[in-house]
């Protein structure tokens, strides 16, 4: 069989199907997989010396000849094998440990070459476990240059995917043909995709390194940005919205009927989307800001004006009980304008449908009502909804692709709705762009006015006595609630943690606040409970609230001033923000206490930047300096696609390839000029175009 770029792996000479099988892992299936694979790093092996120059401390390769090789017996018991190599200039021992097999690859006279990191050892200098290659005296793979080291697997090497890579290179790297033309290559100074593959794995240089990676994180992203765009336009000339006229009377009529006076950046917020209502097509908006920062009150306002244009609306929630929050917020504030508010939740629907008197579910109360408020429970397929024209979605990133789909499927019209979506979890305009070129973003980065920031503390472990006392005095004095939160243990809710949250509940009960009323919420709960016990925390029916982090989002409890957080060390600095912002929510002075039993200074000090700054923006980007970008984007919040080769985090290159893919469309809409790169697009299957 002729070997190609798209050949099994397995029909690769010397890989086979158990190889194959582990490579699969990896993601490598085709020949042309395992060379488009990337290393992680480079070991810089490319100073070459004479043996008998080398000093104590550098990073060298020596070539020579093996003088001998024995096992030895360290002091400890060890088995250690020590490899004498020559050459003109001198002699070298090179030291490996429990390898007795080596004394039989390195007899004597064989040509080496050995490269590692040169110390002492004893008196004398060694290399101490260096990588190794013996009888090759053509192109060094292992030794001599700038070596990669890939991602691995059990049973995969880095040594052995240089050997099966350096094959495929030689075999087929000439094959690979580039999906851009050279104008545009020489346009954006990318080197040939050919040229990018052979330098990524082998390197005369850094440079050469660092422009290999840049040609294939360019591709990746541009990809990215195409793809997002092209669905953009798209959706611009195929799909027709429900006209939403905003008069600027009735916008007045709103405002005047609030308690307060919008922010400026709400204000903006809402002039973004009175334009995107007045287009021919639906929006599709992201609105970001920080918790607290009145997100809700701008969705309020668009949803009155979907209403006054005769149309209805969905507020969709990730939980009941921000569901329940919701309601209550846009019939506070909507229902002394006629607006007719519906909540349909797992526990409240059937409820609701009784009280609706317009029949069964399915016969469609739709008609009765002008905005549904409630949880996937509007997904499910019984409910039909006649004229949405705007579809709310709070915390979207916790909404699957298909939710949403389906979500929009509702609109029984072939009319699509317009799409408001919104997230206090600050992502930047860069990586929102690329992942979702297609949306909008609105900022509320300004805090209402009034708004004091949370005085917050970091309690140490001999502290926790007195910071007891201290939250009881400001019950007592300040006629206020808290907030006791404890960590989640594993990632979901599990019982152990459960059972952590009450053997915590029944301890404070007991022996800490004996005195005061104590409520217990966590995420194992029936959602009606749920809503029973925070209703009953808002009613002032309770004291203090011990709660897992289901109390993370979006929670409004206007009387809680204190928020204890149990264990905060556990906690992203961005997910300690959220809680923190359950209380500060009005202009009384609020306070919130992180416990931890850690004494890392490290630890202490990264939860101490929660002491000092108050933005959430800025905390994520604390938390991405110290513990990488796991925590900005965890993966499981937010499904970020993995890229292979570019980063989320390189905000230049993301800003590059979003300009060139706006540019190149521009000239040539329909790509005629770079077809291989249209037939990649049309191929990859790049997730959330957002518009599905
Ligand atoms: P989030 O953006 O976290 O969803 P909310 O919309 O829940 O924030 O608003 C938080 C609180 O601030 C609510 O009680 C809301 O009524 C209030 N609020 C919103 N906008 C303003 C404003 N401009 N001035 C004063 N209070 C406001
Ligand atoms: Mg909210």
């Amino acid at each position: 069989m002729d070997l190609t770029l798209d050949t099994p792996v397995q029909y690769v000479p010397r890989i086979g199907p158990a190889r194959a099988q582990l490579l699969e892992k990896l993601g490598i299936s085709t020949a042309g997989d395992l060379l488009f694979h990337p290393p992680h790093r480079y070991n810089d092996f490319s100073l070459v010396s004479d043996i008998g120059k080398v000093q104590p401390g550098e990073t060298v390769t020596v070539a020579g000849s093996v003088r001998f090789a024995k096992n030895l017996l360290t002091k400890s018991g060890r088995r250690m094998q020590m490899v004498s190599v020559s050459d003109p200039t001198g002699s070298l021992e090179a030291v490996f440990f429990n390898q007795p097999f080596l004394v039989r690859t390195f007899l004597p006279g064989t040509p080496v070459r050995m490269a590692g990191e040169v110390s002492w050892f004893g008196r004398k200098i060694a290399l101490m476990s260096p990588e190794y290659e013996i009888n090759n005296t053509g192109q060094p793979l292992h030794t001599g240059r700038l070596v990669p080291v890939y991602p691995e697997t059990g049973g995969i090497s880095s040594k052995w995917l240089r050997g099966r890579i350096s094959y495929l290179l030689s075999e087929i790297g000439s094959s690979i043909t580039d999906h851009l033309t050279p104008a545009v290559l020489s346009d954006w100074q990318l080197v040939s995709l050919a040229d990018a593959v052979r330098m990524m794995h082998f390197p005369e240089n850094q440079t050469e390194a660092a422009e290999a990676k840049r040609r294939l994180a360019y591709d990746e992203l541009l990809t990215m940005q195409l793809s997002a765009i092209l669905a953009r336009r798209q959706w611009e000339q195929s799909v027709t919205a429900h006209r939403v006229p905003v008069k600027d009377s009735q916008r007045q009529v709103f405002l005047k009927s609030l308690p307060f006076k919008l922010t400026g950046d709400q204000h903006k917020a809402l002039d973004d989307i009175s334009a995107d209502f007045g287009k021919t097509y639906p929006m599709h908006r992201l609105l970001e800001g920080d918790v607290g920062s009145g997100k809700t009150i701008v969705a309020t306002a668009a949803v009155y004006d979907v209403y006054k244009a005769g149309f209805q609306s969905v507020l969709m929630a990730p939980t009941e009980i921000l569901a329940q929050q919701h309601y209550e917020t846009v019939s506070r504030f909507l229902t002394p304008l006629g607006v007719r508010v519906a909540l349909i939740t797992g526990s409240y629907k059937s409820e609701m449908t009784l009280n609706s008197g317009q029949g069964s579910l399915t016969g469609g109360f739709g008609p009765a009502y002008d905005v549904f408020v409630g949880t996937h429970a509007l997904l499910s397929a019984s409910v039909t909804f006649d004229r949405i024209a705007l579809i709310v979605i709070d915390e979207q990133q916790r909404f699957g692709v298909a939710q949403r789909r389906l979500l929009r499927n509702k609109a029984s019209s072939n009319v699509a709705p317009h799409l408001l979506t919104m997230t206090a979890t600050p992502i930047p305009r860069t990586v929102a762009l690329t992942l979702w070129g297609n949306l909008d973003i609105s900022v509320i980065s300004q805090m209402p006015t009034g708004r004091m920031p949370v005085k917050t503390w970091v309690v140490p472990s001999d502290k926790r006595d007195k910071a007891y006392v201290w939250i009881r005095s400001r019950l007592s004095n300040d006629n206020a609630q808290a907030f006791i939160v404890c960590p989640l243990i594993e990632e979901s809710e599990t019982l152990t943690s459960v059972r952590s949250v009450k053997k915590e509940y029944d301890r404070l009960r007991r022996e800490v606040f004996p005195d005061l009323r104590l409520a217990l919420l966590h995420g194992k709960m029936k959602p009606a409970e749920k809503t029973r016990i925070l209703a009953g925390l808002r009613e002032r029916q309770s004291d203090i609230l011990v709660a897992t982090p289901v109390v993370e989002v979006g929670i409004d409890i206007p009387d809680a001033t204190v928020m204890m957080i149990e264990a905060a060390d556990r906690f992203g600095l961005g997910q300690l923000h959220q809680l923190r912002g359950r209380v500060g929510r009005r202009d009384k002075e609020s306070y919130c206490l992180l416990f931890t039993e850690s004494e890392d200074e490290g630890t202490i000090e990264r939860l101490k930047a929660l002491e000092t700054h108050h933005n959430g923006a800025e905390l994520a980007e604390i938390d991405l300096t110290i513990r990488g970008p796991g925590e900005l984007f965890g993966t499981r919040q937010h499904g970020l696609p993995r890229l292979r080769y570019g980063s989320f985090m390189d905000s230049g290159l993301l800003h590059e390839t979003r300009h060139a893919a706006l540019k190149l469309v521009a000239a040539d809409p329909a790509l005629s000029g770079v077809p291989l790169l249209r037939e990649k697009l049309e191929r990859s299957t790049i997730g959330d175009s957002g518009f599905d």
